[in-house]
């Protein structure tokens, strides 16, 4: 890196997100993307005319695809606001909140929140996880602290119920609390209606996952209109057209065909639980997840060693190196025939050692 950089960067360490490998094809189970298509809506609007009209610009304030957000979801055009994929919402949301009162999360979620708090300088405190890897409300209860909590956490998929969602917010009326829902509609119960009861929630949402548009980065958030507000003076003090003219069309389209995306997550969900049960049968502990995704241990075969020999054999499943869970695996949730060529696989490679 340069010497011009500023100071303030000189220990900033980047998020790494999960490989994208373009040499050869894996059976893809470690960013959590959808093994299904979008839908056929989505497919016909990117086409020739919807290219052509490129030259323009896109519409800043995505108005089509806030009302369409707002009629299924029940909320005001003005409670919702849309973006770069999700990872843009929060960005704005640490940038805004986190360095009055300092940030905290949990030791073990989602990998960019402590990315941001260093971009921005923010204090913040990562809290442990209990035992058996639950986020403990009370840690989070009248802290006086930015609070984000991924619901469900990422990677255990274990969620919080909405009363205690609700008692963290609750408890906390001068700071924002932000709940990350990235993985809400493979079985969670979303709490996002309690941005009608509180000022200080913000519930963000992604395309990414369950709608099957990880690569057109939409991202969604519900809040009061004043945090609303807050969000929109960041976008638009740093790039206003953020949502591409593509993305606000096909995040249209996929909207008009909400009933396949809810009939693909609960195959999702169906399938996560034969996944379950499987791997337990060949030895593996598995946190009761309700994400698209499992995070899952052996009892005899080591986390890293997993990772290499199912990467070895065609499979790309998510491993991390901190000690407190580098002994799992994160699996996403793919297509049952892809699930069950992993089991077998893994068959092969725990062998006799259940
Ligand atoms: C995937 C993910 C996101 C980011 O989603 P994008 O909309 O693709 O930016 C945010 N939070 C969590 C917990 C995620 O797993």
């Amino acid at each position: 890196m340069s010497n011009f950089r500023d100071s303030r960067f000189s220990n900033l360490k980047e998020y790494v997100p999960g490989e994208q490998p373009q040499d050869k094809s894996y059976i893809k189970l470690n960013t959590n993307e959808s093994p299904y298509p979008p839908s056929k809506s989505v497919i016909d609007v990117l086409n020739r005319e919807e290219a052509e009209k490129l030259r323009l610009y896109c519409d800043p304030d995505c108005n089509l695809l806030r009302e369409k957000l707002a009629e299924i979801y029940g909320v005001g055009k003005e409670n919702i606001f849309v973006s770069n994929g999700s990872d843009d919402i929060l960005n704005f949301a640490f940038m805004l909140y986190g360095r009055q009162n300092g940030a905290a999360f949990p030791d073990i979620t989602y990998g960019f929140y402590n990315v941001f708090c260093k971009l921005y300088g923010i204090d913040y405190s990562e809290i442990p996880l209990s035992h058996d890897f639950s986020i403990n409300p009370e840690d989070y209860m009248a802290n006086g602290k930015f609070n984000v909590i991924a619901n469900p956490n990422a990677p255990t998929g274990m969620a919080l119920s909405e009363e205690d969602i609700e008692r963290i917010i609750a408890s906390n009326p001068n700071n924002v609390v932000v709940i990350d829902e990235a993985y809400i509609d493979f079985g969670g119960k979303s709490c996002y209606k309690l941005i009608n009861k509180y000022n200080n929630l913000i519930v963000c949402r992604t395309f990414s996952k369950s709608r099957s548009m990880a690569g057109a980065r939409l991202g969604y958030c519900f809040a009061c209109r004043d945090l609303i507000g807050d969000l929109e003076l960041i976008k638009n003090s740093t790039n206003p057209y953020n949502v591409n003219r593509l993305t606000q069309a096909a995040g249209v389209a996929a909207l008009n065909e909400n009933e396949y995306y809810k009939a693909n997550c609960k195959k999702i969900a169906e399938t996560r639980e034969f996944t379950v049960s499987e791997l337990e049968k060949l030895g593996f502990t598995v946190l009761p997840s309700i994400a698209n995704f499992v995070f899952a241990k052996h009892n005899s075969v080591g986390g890293q060693e997993l990772y290499l020999k199912l990467k070895e054999n065609g499979f790309l499943v998510r491993h991390f190196t901190n000690p407190r869970i580098c002994e799992f695996n994160r699996i996403t949730i793919g297509s049952k025939r892809e699930m069950e060529s992993l089991i077998n696989q893994l068959k092969v490679i725990v062998g006799g050692k259940v």
